[in-house]
């Protein structure tokens, strides 16, 4: 079994290791700026920007991740010392790697939860132990690495929305789904430039409808050739928009 590189850039301490060495709290790191440029690209998709945004950032992590554990003995090691992540990411990095990878890359991993619950087995109260062999949003480093990511964008798409460019770009765009327009109210100062981004995202959603009993008409009648681009996606825009792409949004 071969792997091919992704080649990508993975600058950020993923391990944590420098924080674990400082003995520094880890937040989540944010990553580089967001270009200007970036933020106009993403707002051509007919999803969500912030989601396709997280969703590439994702995939380019998990691929340079996967990778890396089956060809390099110190990452899983890592994985082994650090017991992996939460239930969500342990899944999607499994999705990504073949078999054979995971098994090697997961080995230390359970040498390590077998040590620590035969040491359990005897403690009086292992109830607390437990607890810390089990990652969930707080202590998985791919969810503090997602949420980094996450409110570095939004806070960049805040002030790009906030300029009159960035107003006229938006406004023709089909805007973010609701967990991301949640996560950007908060990051808007201007009462004028919340309220934009609120009828934006009503007219939206009144758009869908239309565009949903178009799809819901045209498909019962056999029309489905006379379809817009609009109606033809608009179950998946709905959905999109109502809940944000499966691997962008946070869990
Ligand atoms: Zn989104
Ligand atoms: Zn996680």
């Amino acid at each position: 079994m071969t792997y091919k590189q992704p080649a990508i850039n993975n600058a950020f301490d993923f391990w944590g290791t420098a924080a674990m060495a400082t003995q520094h709290n880890n937040e989540p790191d944010g990553g580089e700026t967001v270009p200007v440029g970036q933020i106009k690209r993403n707002l051509n998709t007919r999803g969500c920007p912030a989601c396709d945004f997280l969703d590439r950032k994702i995939f380019d992590m998990f691929s340079s991740l996967q990778y890396r554990l089956c060809t390099v003995p110190s990452e899983s090691q890592l994985l082994g010392a650090t017991l992996g992540f939460c239930a969500r990411h342990t899944w999607q990095l499994a999705a990504v790697a073949s078999p054979r990878g995971a098994a090697l890359a997961w080995t230390p991993l359970l040498v390590k939860l077998k040590d620590a619950l035969s040491a359990m087995a005897s403690a009086a109260d292992p109830g607390a132990a437990m607890g810390a062999l089990v990652h969930n949003r707080a202590t998985c480093r791919i969810c503090r690495q997602q949420l980094g990511w996450e409110r570095n964008y939004v806070a960049a798409f805040a002030v790009f929305v906030g300029s009159p460019d960035g107003r006229a770009v938006y406004g023709a765009s089909q805007g973010v789904c609701l967990p991301h327009l949640a996560l950007l109210l908060p990051c808007l100062p201007a009462p004028d430039d919340r309220q934009f981004v609120l009828e934006h995202a009503a007219r939206f959603f009144a758009r869908l409808t239309d565009d949903l009993a178009g799809f819901d008409t045209k498909y019962d009648a056999l029309r489905r050739d006379q379809l817009s681009a609009d109606e033809r996606d608009a179950y998946w825009r709905m959905i999109i928009h109502l809940a944000g792409s499966r691997r962008g949004c946070s869990p």
